[in-house]
């Protein structure tokens, strides 16, 4: 077995004697019973040798764990009640009083809201530095910077840095490096491995929200590691803070990651034929995705997803010609009808937001054209009816 789809469906997961279902049994538990004393004072939750309590795994949460360190090339797992809680549990454990963060301008926003909140009133700082900047990232690494966050695509904007070279910089210098892998979930590109000789992040994040659970209908995360003392950290604040998450969205999970290969490749493939229609609209100033050739960090794309043909997600971004006001496109979105209002992607139906750019990033960058921007996440409607759609609210907003 090569192919990662083959082994999103054929995992090692052992069914109870004389009952051999493919799919993982739902089991659920606060307690665990130990059969004698002795048992209950040497199992050992950490190295998931034995089940201690629901809190530390199931043998449902350790099958999801071993699946997704399959997907993202990792070793060690730890499941969170959401994506943000999986960027929250990497900032506690590896940071203290004194030290400081760094993270892209471009990032998504809740980890900067957490930097500024929380983070600051416990006296770890923050900076943010621009991802398609790699010099900025060495300028802004100090004694003190103890995480770099990095992010590909960008939040939003999706510009595509080049993040074997982000990642390198922080081997050099000697700082653990964090990836919000959500958007590649897995797929696009092997964090743990970026340039193909082994250059990979430290830590990657994934809000399982999205792609992995694919229905819209759950929320969790993962934090998956490589090296074992740096997952041994993360996993004691996570048992500190009991992060825990229930074993039927687990199941949720694990019922939807066999489909991924197949829906990721739909929402990719709808995207393009999207994009390529905007790309030609007079009402867009700019068309953001990463496999669009003049998209911000289109090259580095290139290079890290494979070729012109590689992953690029579901999402892309239009920016709204200045003659357009924000009453404008605010009456677009309303217009739509396929497309709905509301956050997060990776579900099966078409989302759309329009965002305050300006107030979600410390600059501009000169990369992106001056307007409205619109977010959409593309899901696995026919393209053609997302495409009359989106024709009909343009045509609807003027
Ligand atoms: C949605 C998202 C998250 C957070 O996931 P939740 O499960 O909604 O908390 C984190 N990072 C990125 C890039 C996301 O898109």
């Amino acid at each position: 077995m090569t192919e990662l789809s083959t082994h999103l469906i054929h995992h090692p997961y052992a069914p109870p004697a004389g009952f051999v279902a493919p799919q993982v049994g739902v089991y659920k538990a606060s307690t665990v019973i130990f059969p004698n004393v002795a048992a209950m004072r040497s199992t050992e939750w950490k190295d998931k040798s034995g089940y201690t309590y629901g809190l530390h795994g199931t043998p449902t949460s350790f099958v999801l764990e071993e699946r997704l360190c399959t997907l993202e090339g990792g070793r060690e797992c730890l499941l969170v009640p959401s994506g943000l809680a999986a960027i929250a549990n990497v900032a506690l454990a590896l940071l203290k009083t004194g030290d400081e963060v760094l993270i892209p301008d471009n990032a998504y926003g809740p980890n900067k809201t957490l930097a500024e909140g929380e983070l600051k009133n416990w006296g770890i700082s923050h900076r943010y530095y621009d991802a398609m900047n790699p010099a900025d990232l060495a300028a802004k690494i100090s004694p003190i910077t103890k995480l770099v966050w990095l992010e590909a695509a960008g939040s939003v904007t999706l510009e595509f840095p080049d993040l074997a070279q982000l990642a390198r910089i922080c081997r050099q210098r000697g700082v653990t490096s964090a990836l919000d892998n959500t958007w590649g979930a897995g797929l696009a590109f092997a964090p743990f491995d970026l340039d193909g000789a082994g250059l990979g992040v430290d830590v990657s994040i994934h809000a399982l929200t999205k792609y992995p659970s694919g229905g819209g209908d759950v929320l969790m995360g993962s934090i998956i590691t490589r090296e074992p003392a740096l997952g041994l950290r993360l996993k004691l604040c996570h048992m500190r803070l009991g992060l825990g998450v229930g074993a039927n969205d687990v199941e949720a999970v694990l019922r939807a990651l066999p489909s991924l290969v197949l829906r990721y490749a739909a929402h990719d493939r709808a995207t393009r034929a999207l994009v390529q229609w905007a790309s030609q609209r007079p009402e867009f100033a700019q068309v953001l995705h990463p496999a669009l050739a003049d998209s911000p960090g289109h090259a580095h794309w290139k290079q890290l997803c494979g070729s012109e043909t590689g992953s690029a997600a579901g999402l892309f971004s239009v920016i709204f010609h200045e003659r357009f006001d924000g009453s404008h496109v605010d009456a677009f979105c309303d217009a739509l009808r396929l497309f709905k209002l509301g956050y997060s992607w990776g579900g099966p139906m078409s989302l759309v937001v329009p965002y305050e750019l300006a107030s979600m990033r410390q600059v501009w960058p000169d990369h992106l054209a001056a307007g409205t921007l619109v977010r959409f996440s593309v899901g696995l409607e026919s393209a053609a009816d997302l495409q009359s759609d989106l024709q009909q609210a343009l045509a609807a907003m003027v």
